[in-house]
């Protein structure tokens, strides 16, 4: 397998990915290391340069990306890789420089998400989206940009059921045809998981590690489903901003008309207080 084989958009994600590793290191002095509170620092190993050919193609339109089968000429699928059982979720990012990360949970919506991904990509930002499955079905395409623009999609499980009343194997059910899907159409399986209601447990933490996931909290909730008003949400964001903060805010749900004018409105206030808004690196270890 060589890489000129694998599909020209994980390329395209990757160039975008290794585009926020360097402008990280330009600011930071050092783009190579991150860690989590409470956590050992990991060493990221950079990924390998892509091949001149597919990186010059074109991204596909969302049509001849669903008619492409992904698998016919991809990577083999590898097992998940397993990760550290945790006790609890990671509720913020610590390392160099004044780092944030923005996440929008529970969808994708067409109504909402497509203005999310254009402010985002007007300021050149990435984020994380926690998905979850059954809102992915209709809305792959989106998915397929979230790669192309270089986001980082995680896990908030099948139909956002409260986790903690679950079965065992219903909760793997919830959680493994998210990653599932999540690969078939983000063309990656999901390194993060976000429990709905962000309720917890240890079987939660368990599966999530057999999938090879890593439990993400938040430090900020903007509480934008209770739709408190534009400048509201903006007002939180600003308050609680500070180096290694997470946000939350909600791309579905209800009506996001505010989470989408909140972010229009915060963002460029954060990129000119400095803060480098980012998404975490995967773990390798
Ligand atoms: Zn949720």
């Amino acid at each position: 397998m060589t890489k000129d084989q694998l599909p020209a958009r994980l390329f395209t994600r990757r160039r975008a990915l290794l585009a926020g590793a360097a402008a990280a290191g330009a600011a930071g002095g050092a783009g190579l290391f991150t860690s989590f509170t409470g956590d050992e620092p990991v060493l990221r190993t950079p990924a390998p340069a892509p091949a001149a050919g597919p990186q010059a193609r074109p991204a596909r339109k969302p049509s001849a990306y669903r008619l492409e089968p992904l698998m016919g000429y991809g990577p083999p699928k590898a097992a998940p890789r397993r990760t550290l059982v945790r006790r609890a979720p990671l509720l913020r990012v610590s390392g160099r420089g004044r780092r944030m990360v923005l996440t929008f949970d529970d969808g994708p919506d067409a109504r909402y998400t497509p203005y999310i991904l254009d402010t985002l990509r007007e300021y050149d930002v990435r984020a994380m989206f926690f998905v979850c499955g059954e809102m992915v079905v209709d809305n792959k395409d989106l998915l397929a940009r979230m790669a192309d623009e270089g986001h980082v999609v995680g896990n908030h499980t099948w139909s956002h059921p409260l986790l903690t009343r679950l079965s065992r194997g219903r909760m793997r059910r919830e959680m493994e045809r998210t990653c599932d899907i999540i690969e078939e159409s983000y063309g990656e399986r999901p390194a993060w998981f976000r429990a709905p209601y962000g309720a917890w447990n240890r079987t939660a933490f368990q599966l999530g590690a057999e999938l090879g996931m890593d439990p993400l909290a938040w430090t900020i909730d903007t509480l934008d489903w209770t739709t408190p008003g534009t400048g509201t949400i903006v007002g939180r964001v600003r308050d609680g901003a500070a180096p290694g903060v997470v946000v939350l805010s909600h791309d579905a749900g209800g009506d996001r008309s505010q989470s989408v004018r909140a972010l229009r409105a915060y963002l460029p206030r954060l990129l000119d207080a400095g803060y480098h808004i980012t998404v975490p690196e995967r773990h390798y270890a």
